[in-house]
């Protein structure tokens, strides 16, 4: 099924004024308050990746979530935190924003990791010291998203006992990631490698593999691995971004492994399916 294009909640009452906030109770500090619309992802990722497919001629900014692929600004968001909440959560966001890639393909992250220069298409990933970045920014921007995809209507991850775990660790603003929570940080340079999937955007997904549960997503450049709970691997300290100040140094084409399966397995929605179609007439796309 494809996402829902409304936004579904149960108001206590609607709010006053022209705007779309709600009186309802605040996911992250748990008191009945008016709500912003949060993204998952963040709004200015995907502002980002069309930015950056409105400058390649020809190319097209297609999402593809709940395995279906549509065209454009299907961006899921709901109404979430109170806006108090919404300023803890600032700051890290802000950060990750200006050191991400960016629309004009700059990568102002990458640029500082002088190792960069090293690696080609194929190239093993380099875990590297990255003490010009703010790591706990990246954390705290990872578990943040993580978290938010959780407790949200919209994504079917879920993050168990550590859904309050994460809650308390995000709304107290000086803490560092909770025993049990790693973050490893991807930076990938996709400078030559085709397709550009380093612009491309992957909402949260969950799976389950050596002791722990991951959640991940990808965009502008990064790509955040947080793994909960479990036995976790030996190695997983010395690569998590908060407690060893590593990222991990990768070509963009590593990203194909998650964008090419889940783009392959899409079903194609509205105009993108219409395309298609034309493209290939006799061709049946959609259910
Ligand atoms: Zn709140």
């Amino acid at each position: 099924m494809p996402p829902p294009r409304t936004v579904n909640v149960e108001p206590l009452r609607r709010a006053n004024g022209p705007t779309d906030a709600v009186l309802a109770t605040c996911k992250l500090c748990q008191e009945p308050r008016e709500l912003r619309v949060s993204h998952i992802v963040p709004r200015w990722m995907h502002k980002r990746v069309i930015d950056f497919y409105e400058r390649s001629a020809g190319a097209q900014y297609v999402v593809i979530g709940d395995g279906v692929a549509m065209l454009g600004n299907e961006q899921l968001a709901e109404p979430m935190l109170c806006n108090a909440c919404e300023a803890i959560i600032e700051p890290a966001e802000r950060c990750v924003s200006e050191i991400a890639l960016q629309a004009d393909d700059t990568f102002p992250a990458l640029e500082n990791i002088l190792d960069a220069s090293h690696l080609k298409p194929g190239s093993v990933p380099l875990p590297v010291k990255v003490p010009f970045l703010d790591t706990s920014a990246l954390a705290r921007f990872a578990a943040s998203v993580v978290w938010r995809a959780a407790v949200s209507k919209k994504c079917s991850t879920s993050l168990g006992p550590y859904a309050e775990t994460l809650r308390a660790y995000l709304l107290d603003s000086g803490a560092r990631l909770p025993a049990g929570v790693h973050v490893v940080t991807f930076v990938h340079d996709g400078r030559g490698v085709n397709g550009r999937p380093d612009h491309a955007l992957l909402s949260p997904s969950a799976s389950r593999a050596l002791g722990c549960h991951w959640h991940a997503f990808s965009g502008c450049g990064f790509r955040f691995v947080t793994s909960v709970g479990g036995c976790w691997p030996a190695f997983l300290p010395d690569l998590c971004v908060e407690r060893s100040g590593v990222a991990v140094l990768g070509m963009a084409d590593m990203l194909l492994e998650h964008v090419l399966p889940l783009h392959r397995a899409a079903i194609p929605k509205g105009k993108v399916a219409r395309q298609l179609q034309d493209a290939r007439p006799g061709v049946s796309n959609g259910r």
